[in-house]
């Protein structure tokens, strides 16, 4: 298939597109800015506009919109039709620079953490030059989206775009100063992200059924089935037709886009599964990434699916993550790549050296980027990647930076102490093929893969702070290499790169991340552990981490502080919403349904009773104690939630986790005809 078929890229302003609508001139200079973020010229916004306006009607788009991530954590567009007025029922298609540059939304709907009360109400939104316009269709026409910043008058950011721009710049700055210390010529720095979505998908009929998937995006009730995923049949399993109909829509709406949707499968647990793009510049892949989410959303919906995006839609199942497969390339040349010749190794092991010194000392605020009230459902469950952030070498690389770590010590020809320099090669291993499936950072040969964060997030957050803490050691560590006499400087290197492994090797573990051992192990190593999305946030109003990202040039403090008080916000909303809804369903659904079902076996004892029937009395009128029980705990939970929901995050999910357990008891014990929503065994298999 060549990729004219695949219409591959068919609706985005490419180079291609470029060159066709504008004067070679104007395309050098946006490709510049694109490809080098130089500042864009402003004289030749006018054009680029009107080549933009040209091309997207041309592709039957009637209205634009400034396309932006605000911190709800989803995308934001407001639609403007081209044209303007120009007499009574006339009109002129219309689309300037100005319109290109700058948006203004009525910013004061979206979170902002205070923000805009301490600054200025109104935000504007700005085209980010670094990523592609491109064409969204709907069923009725098709509207031209412009990647851009969202960011208050006074400059501060209201979105998660803008701190990951800049913390970009901050990691180029810092690589292009680490390779000068190695002699390297002045490059380009790329920044790189694969990030693997998974999701589940279940019939739309089940999903109208379910309150609380409808109002939470996941499972408040429901026993798990006898049989959910302990078989390890639906992994990598041969897909269903109609599910696979389902992702050949979606690939192809991605190709249309310039989505390199690479990967599909199915994953552990029962109707779920995975897409996984072609990796690509970072920013770039970040706003595929939400694009992908919405296309599986709405794409499943045209199939008479619901696509789940939640961290953990069903309780006793693997929850959804998005692994972030991340890496940083210069001059071309992947830096995470173990090299060919002892100069690139040596550069391989201060970059390692760099993100395992990042980790260990930043583990906190790492932390508090994957927060959130799905992802505390998944993280320190038993299929997710814990909550303690650890990081997996592969025993081959492990072995590599136990002997640098030894260092002269070592003794016998296995362990002999290894020498990085210009005269050494470090035998790296290339190609590993370990897979530690446990690990919650792992280096998977010519990447770090970083697990923990969610299936719904938008990883500009996880990768701005990588970027952020990343650049903060390369900047240490080249100051310190920086310092070395010319003539000593292999050995130099060798100490430094030592001392980073013997100070920060505490966070590198090759073992199962899943085990109580580790827990036990993590903390006699002084990792921090912090399980609930309070405890995590914390950190980001820790001094050091203010610090960390002012100096950094990505997050000044109020703008820190601010996102700290909106992703408790956010968490706080979620729960009590997930507390209300349960509630209205145990009382206004489980409640009549357990009550009927009382009242049909209470009957038939007294039935029995009255036509004299020995036979049968005693077992039910077990079963009627059994489901007055019931009732009574259900009443009582009832009651303790409704309690609950003035008290806090905390005390809701304690006693949300109690209704659950009794809802879940009479789920088994309620006539199946009656049962008032559609059960695990029902969602998670029909299909
Ligand atoms: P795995 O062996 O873990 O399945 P793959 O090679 O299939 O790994 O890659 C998983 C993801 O990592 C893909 O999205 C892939 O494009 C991405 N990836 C590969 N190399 C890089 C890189 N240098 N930087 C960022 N992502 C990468
Ligand atoms: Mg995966």
């Amino acid at each position: 298939m060549d990729d004219t078929k695949m219409d591959y890229g068919t609706d985005v302003f490419n180079e291609g597109v470029m060159r066709e609508y504008l004067a070679k001139d104007t395309v050098e200079k946006l490709l510049h800015t694109m490809r080098d973020h130089a500042p864009l010229d402003p004289a030749i916004a006018n054009e680029v506009a009107h080549a933009l306006k040209q091309w997207a009607m041309d592709r039957g788009a009637t209205h634009f919109t400034h396309w932006f991530q605000p911190l709800t954590g989803s995308t934001a567009e407001k639609h403007d039709a081209f044209f303007e007025p120009t007499g009574v029922g006339q009109t002129l298609a219309r689309f300037s620079g100005k319109n290109l540059i700058m948006g203004e939304p009525d910013a004061s709907s979206f979170p902002s953490g205070g923000l805009r009360r301490t600054f200025e109400a109104r935000g504007y939104t700005a085209w980010d030059v670094t990523s592609p316009a491109f064409i969204k269709r709907h069923a009725n026409g098709a509207t031209l989206c412009i990647p851009s910043l969202f960011c208050s008058y006074t400059g501060e950011a209201l979105d998660k775009k803008t701190p990951l721009l800049r913390s970009m710049q901050a990691l180029e700055r810092a690589v292009r100063k680490l390779m000068a210390c190695f002699g390297e010529p002045d490059g380009r720095v790329v920044c790189t992200l694969g990030p693997e979505q998974e999701y589940f998908l279940i019939d739309k009929s089940f999903w109208l059924k379910r309150p609380d998937l409808i109002q939470c995006g996941r499972t408040l009730f429901g026993a798990p089935p006898a049989r959910h995923q302990q078989l390890e049949d639906h992994y990598f399993g041969s897909i269903k037709p109609r599910v696979l109909a389902f992702m050949e829509d979606v690939e192809r709406e991605l190709w249309r886009l310039g989505i390199p949707a690479k990967t599909r499968h199915n994953e552990v647990a029962p109707a779920q599964f995975e897409l996984a793009p072609m990796f690509e510049e970072l920013n770039l892949a970040i706003d595929h990434n939400m694009l992908t989410m919405e296309t599986l959303r709405n794409v499943a919906e045209r199939h008479g699916f619901i696509c789940l995006l939640h961290e953990k839609p069903f309780a006793g199942v693997n929850g959804s993550g998005k692994h972030n497969n991340w890496s940083v390339a210069y001059n071309g040349k992947n830096l995470l790549d173990p090299g060919q010749d002892p100069q690139e190794n040596a550069i391989f092991l201060a970059v390692l050296a760099s993100v395992v010194r990042a980790v260990d000392l930043h583990a906190d605020i790492l932390r508090a980027a994957t927060a959130g009230a799905g992802n505390d459902h998944r993280l320190g469950a038993n299929e997710a990647p814990p909550s303690i952030l650890s990081i997996f070498l592969g025993d081959e690389l492990a072995e590599v930076v136990g002997r640098i770590e030894r260092g002269a010590r070592a003794t016998g020809a296995h362990t002999a102490p290894l020498r990085i320099g210009i005269d050494t090669l470090p035998p790296l291993p290339r190609d590993t093929t370990d897979r530690n499936r446990t690990s919650p950072f792992a280096f998977t040969g010519n990447k770090f893969e970083f697990r923990a964060p969610g299936s719904s997030h938008n990883c500009a957050s996880v990768c701005m702070t990588l970027n952020t803490i990343v650049a903060e050691s390369m900047e240490t560590l080249a100051d310190a290499i920086a310092k070395l006499p010319k003539a000593r400087f292999n050995e130099g290197l060798q100490k430094i790169i030592q001392a980073v492994f013997k100070d920060h090797g505490r966070v590198i573990f090759n073992g199962d991340g899943y085990s109580q051992a580790w827990v036990e192990e993590a903390e006699r190593r002084g990792l921090p552990n912090l399980h609930t999305t309070p405890e995590a946030l914390a950190p980001m109003l820790d001094p050091k981490n203010l610090a960390l990202f002012e100096k950094a040039g990505v997050l000044r403090p109020t703008e820190l502080e601010s996102r700290h008080d909106v992703f408790m916000e956010e968490y706080e909303r979620k729960v009590l919403i997930e507390g209300k809804t349960a509630l209205e369903m145990a009382r206004s659904l489980i409640e009549p349904a357990a009550t009927a079902e009382f009242g049909v076996v209470c009957g038939a004892v007294a039935a029995a009773k009255q036509a004299g029937v020995g036979e049968g009395v005693d077992s039910v009128s077990d079963v009627a104690r059994t489901l007055g029980r019931g009732l009574d705990a259900l009443h009582r939970d009832c009651a303790a939630l409704e309690s609950a929901l003035t008290q806090g995050p905390a005390a809701i999910l304690a006693a949300l986790g109690a209704l659950r357990a009794t809802v879940d008891k009479l789920e088994e014990d309620v006539d199946d005809a009656r049962w008032p929503l559609p059960k695990y065994r029902d969602m998670l298999f029909v299909y």
